[in-house]
């Protein structure tokens, strides 16, 4: 299916968000995402992006960690508004358990955006949550308005005026676990902070079931 770029922001000097309009619905649960690539580009320059957008949305957003060089977003960035991009079908298994009472919500980067998808589409309000989100500093931080109130945000290399948590999620993973000990984790983002909560949460006698993942 073709998807119609009809807007694009920067969210900080390295992400940028673009919406598209599907040419027919595309339906996917919050937490899926789909494979992208230029007009009749060969499937190997296919690239995977998850949607942020609210289940049954009419408009299909991304966030995208711009790279000049990428094959989608580097295209994407200087593409004009009405330029076309190819999507495969929604996939993935990064989905809520709807029997969760109550979750960990923790993302790096552009992988807050399932996790945003997860927010907009209103669905975790059956259960509490608690969300870390990662970035090195206080430049990078997008989107802090669309988190629940009580998310925290840590910074990696913070300013010495930043107020806020320093380190890295994983300096702050084992406070809530004590306070969370019978949530579900959602982790989401670069494959060194997912394995490290992964290992971090095992250790801690979280259940393996209990930890989704998806690894950018
Ligand atoms: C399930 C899943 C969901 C994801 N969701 C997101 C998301 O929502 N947002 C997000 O930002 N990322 C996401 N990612 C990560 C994203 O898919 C990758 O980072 C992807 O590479 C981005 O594509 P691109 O167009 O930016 O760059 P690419 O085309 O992959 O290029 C990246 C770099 O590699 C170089 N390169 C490309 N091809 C070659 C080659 N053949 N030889 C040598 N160098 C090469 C390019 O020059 C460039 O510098 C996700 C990953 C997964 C697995």
């Amino acid at each position: 299916m073709q998807l119609t770029l009809i807007s694009k922001a920067d969210l900080t000097p390295t992400v940028k968000s673009y919406t598209f309009e599907p040419e027919s619905e595309l339906n996917f649960e919050p937490g899926q995402f789909v494979m992208l690539k230029q007009v009749g580009a060969e499937q190997k320059f296919a690239r995977a992006f998850s949607i942020v957008s609210e289940k049954n949305s009419s408009n299909i957003v991304f966030i995208m960690k711009h790279n000049p060089e990428g094959h989608v977003s580097g295209f994407l960035a200087t593409a004009e508004i009405g330029s076309k991009i190819e999507t495969g079908s929604p996939v993935g298994r990064f989905v809520l358990n709807p029997s969760d009472t109550d979750r960990v919500f923790v993302a790096t980067g552009t992988g807050l955006a399932p996790i945003v998808s997860f927010f907009n589409s209103k669905n975790i309000d059956t259960a509490p949550h608690t969300t870390l989100f990662g970035v090195r500093n206080e430049d990078d931080i997008f989107w802090a308005d669309r988190l629940p109130e009580n998310s925290l945000i840590t910074l990696s290399q913070p300013s010495d005026s930043w107020p806020g948590l320093r380190g890295r999620v994983t300096a702050h993973t084992e406070k809530i676990i004590s306070a969370h000990p019978h949530a579900a984790w959602y982790l989401c983002g670069n494959p060194e902070m997912v394995s490290e909560v992964r290992a971090q949460l095992i250790a801690a006698g979280v259940d393996k079931t209990a930890i989704h993942f998806e690894i950018y």
